[in-house]
């Protein structure tokens, strides 16, 4: 049974097939040691004897297949022992996916593309880091796209990006994230400019489609792709149009058998449609929380998890930068330009005049080097936060990874704010 407890040290023998679960306080964190056995965290294995720290508001699971003894220090929330899970559905759903890839392989063809999907809160990043976790302890190198801009695990809130995984996730922070191809969007709901979601997810899915012709074995390895838990109207039309840009062979629908008939009904018959029962552990998350774990995204991308990062703070001329956004009011189309439609308003680059609404906006970084280049489907290299506007220097300082000079001129505004206080 699930039990509160504030100790120095409280040891838990998980027997085969179970996994202990467990939240961290708000301000506080948990050490976690392995003292016996083997086990793992959502499919990286837990190495003996060391010391993970778990930060603030993780939700963690150590599940293991032939049992372990876990010892955790610190303020856990709540922290128990279940043996029932899913985790065997999900390693049969890998053991699929390897046969995949083994006859890609062989023939010499791309290996399989799977899109997870589900509502809110089932655990589909989990799940997706359990795949690629998987993949990866088996010598392969998928691509694990996450076209959430809710969340940006990838970049950040905002953003869709990709990855070429080459080593499982690290426990305590995640895939590594050395370079990751990210696209700037600008919101946090996929609805909030529909166009130009769905424009980039077509556009990652070709840059994906390019780094998989340039190697054989990140070809076979296959894609693995992570989506936002809107899965009606709209939303669900954005499925169907990831699931096509991409090419899935796989489906896997997380918890919802509506979706899961739905997807069968209107899908092509050669993608496979998998229906995957979500883990008990899984925590929902309000609204609030959902905005407090943006806020942390962005905080850990300037002072990283463990506040050990050293951000820059320096003042940026207006006439040193271009800045735009993605995005132009619609008009009706009486009043547009003859042969415009109002769509295409939603994916044009609007020049913006700098002023104090730029105030604690995110801004990217784009690669582009002028502005005669496609900036809106072009890459970003990295972001910024606008902390002060300077109207009569015409100066706005910025909060950014790394000292000045900028990489480059050009940025892009997001609607996503971020107040840069401790
Ligand atoms: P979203 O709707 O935001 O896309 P999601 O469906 O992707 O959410 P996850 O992010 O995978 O869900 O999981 C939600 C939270 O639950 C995460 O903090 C994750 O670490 C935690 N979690 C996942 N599986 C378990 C488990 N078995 N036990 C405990 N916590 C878990």
């Amino acid at each position: 049974n699930p039990h509160y407890f504030h100790f120095q040290g409280q040891e838990f023998k998980l027997q085969a097939h179970a996994e202990l679960r467990f939240e961290v306080e708000a301000k506080a964190s948990v050490e976690l040691e392995m003292t016996e056995g083997r086990g793992e965290m959502f499919g990286t294995e837990l190495a003996k004897n060391k010391k993970y720290i778990f930060v603030s508001g993780s939700k963690v699971a150590i599940y293991t297949w032939h049992g372990c003894t876990i010892v955790l220090k610190g303020k856990a929330e709540v922290a128990y022992i279940s043996k029932e899970t899913p985790m065997v559905v999900y390693v049969n759903t890998h053991a699929a996916l390897e046969q995949m890839r083994q006859k890609a392989e062989a023939e010499n063809t791309r290996g399989p593309r799977i899109l997870v999907v589900g509502p809110t809160d089932v655990g589909k990043s989990t799940l997706c880091r359990i795949l690629v976790n998987y993949a990866v302890r088996l010598g392969r190198s998928p691509v694990l796209a996450d076209i959430d801009v809710g969340q940006g695990n990838m970049g950040l809130p905002g953003t869709i990006g990709a990855l070429v995984v080459e080593r499982t996730a690290d426990v305590e922070e995640g895939f590594q994230q050395t370079a990751p191809l990210v696209f700037h969007y600008g919101h946090k709901s996929p609805n909030d400019n529909f166009q130009l979601y769905n424009m980039l997810v077509s556009r990652l899915a070709e840059i994906i489609n390019v780094r998989c012709e340039q190697s054989k074995k990140v070809n076979c390895s296959g894609v693995i792709i992570n989506t936002a838990g809107w899965i009606r109207g709209a939303g669900y039309e954005a499925l169907k149009q990831a699931a096509g840009a991409f090419e899935v062979d796989v489906i896997c629908v997380l918890d919802q058998e509506r979706l899961y008939n739905q997807l069968k009904g209107d899908l092509p018959d050669f993608v496979k449609i998998v229906l995957l029962p979500k883990s008990g552990g899984v925590v929902e998350r309000s609204q609030a929380t959902r905005a407090e774990s943006r806020d942390n995204r962005i905080r850990e991308y300037f002072y990283g998890l463990k506040n050990n990062f050293f951000p820059h703070s320096f003042d940026v001329r207006f006439n040193d930068v271009k800045i735009f956004k993605v995005g132009a009011p619609s008009l009706p189309e009486s009043c547009l330009p003859l042969g415009m439609k109002s769509q295409d308003s939603q994916t044009k680059l609007v020049p913006l005049v700098p002023s104090n609404s730029l105030l604690h906006h995110v801004l990217s970084i784009s690669a582009a080097t002028t502005v005669d280049q496609d900036i809106v489907e072009t890459n970003v290299l990295g972001f910024l936060v606008v902390t002060s506007v300077d109207m009569d220097k015409s100066v706005f300082t910025v909060l950014s990874p790394a000292p000045r000079p900028l990489p480059r001129n050009i940025l892009l505004v997001m609607d996503i704010q971020f107040m840069d206080i401790k």
